[in-house]
């Protein structure tokens, strides 16, 4: 879990970390982030005086935004948790918003990070899966049901191979990190190696990994391709831990995308800027809009550079 106490601009005034310690079960997950923000609350009032006048937090999984209930997650072993009841509870009532992980870093890409000023964008991560945020004017799109934005779930190879989700050939079994580190293990013969560890080996001229890494954006540019057409985006953010290989990356996945198009006009294709802190900064802008939008506070008091709201993940 990361953590942090963030200004009404969306600067980070206190950073922390805790392990989220899922091992214990899902219920001790809760305890653990309530604590946590209840710790974070307290920071605020030794540091600045007053404590937190708002959270935010989010999780993966589906989120039912409205109602504040974290209602899935597979990695968090929970189902239909009413977090933001709960939160609300134990920071003695100060307003809670829950979010979504990525639609909250695509909220800080947008806002404040590489599609800053960007009317229209789509953020995609590409981590051990692969996720999308779709921004629309200041705001992410959830969708009915909270699933928009799945785009690691596009099939990209029908008949190929079979994913997590029920269909074959998705997105994310040939773009994600993760599935560059498998294809990269498998042809380099070291079950140890990784994305990283491809992007170096194309970069010095490997041929072998320049296929694996080929194949990977092709699968890559394919999604990409169907999303904009779909969606007509100003700027194409591309996050995540395969995006770090910078130009290795992105030098190739323009060039494909570029092929790929003949009607669509082509967004500008750039890598996301605030790193791993994207998901904090999101949390914390929806805690700062829910204090706009005059839930409870008096608007005053989101302009005080000394009244942090607070941040959970
Ligand atoms: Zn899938």
């Amino acid at each position: 879990m990361k953590a942090a106490l963030a200004g009404p601009g969306g600067e980070l005034l206190y950073q922390a970390r805790l392990a989220t310690g899922r091992d214990r079960g899902s219920e001790a997950v809760i305890e653990a982030i309530l604590d946590f923000a209840a710790e974070l609350r307290d920071e605020g009032a030794g540091r600045f005086g007053e404590p937190a006048v708002a959270a935010g937090v989010v999780v993966p999984g589906i989120v039912d935004e409205e109602r504040g209930i974290a209602a899935y997650s597979a990695n968090l072993d929970w189902r239909d948790v009413p977090l933001r009841a709960l939160l609300s509870e134990r920071l003695g009532g100060v307003p809670v918003a829950l979010g979504h992980d990525v639609r909250a870093g695509g909220l800080a890409e947008g806002r404040i990070g590489a599609g800053r000023g960007a009317d229209r964008f789509l953020f995609v991560p590409l981590g051990t899966g692969i996720a999308g945020a779709i921004g629309i004017n200041g705001r992410v799109e959830a969708g009915a049901h909270g699933f928009a934005g799945e785009i690691g779930h596009i099939v990209v190879r029908p008949g190929g191979v079979p994913c997590p989700c029920g269909q074959r050939g998705c997105l994310e079994r040939l773009a994600s990190a993760s599935a560059v580190s498998q294809a990269w293990a498998e042809a380099c013969g070291d079950p140890e190696a990784d994305a990283a560890d491809c992007a170096k080996a194309v970069e010095s001229g490997d041929p072998r990994a320049a296929a694996v890494w080929q194949d990977a954006v092709d699968a890559l540019a394919d999604g990409l391709v169907t999303a904009l057409t779909l969606l007509d985006p100003r700027v194409l953010i591309i996050g995540g831990g395969l995006a770090e290989a910078g130009e290795t990356l992105f030098t190739p996945l323009r060039e494909a995308v570029g092929r790929r198009v003949t009607f669509q006009k082509l967004p500008d294709i750039v890598p996301a800027a605030l790193g791993d802190t994207a998901g904090c900064l999101g949390a914390g802008l929806l805690a700062w809009d829910l204090l706009d939008a005059g839930a409870t506070a008096p608007r005053a008091a989101t302009t005080g550079p000394t009244t942090p709201p607070e941040v959970t993940i």
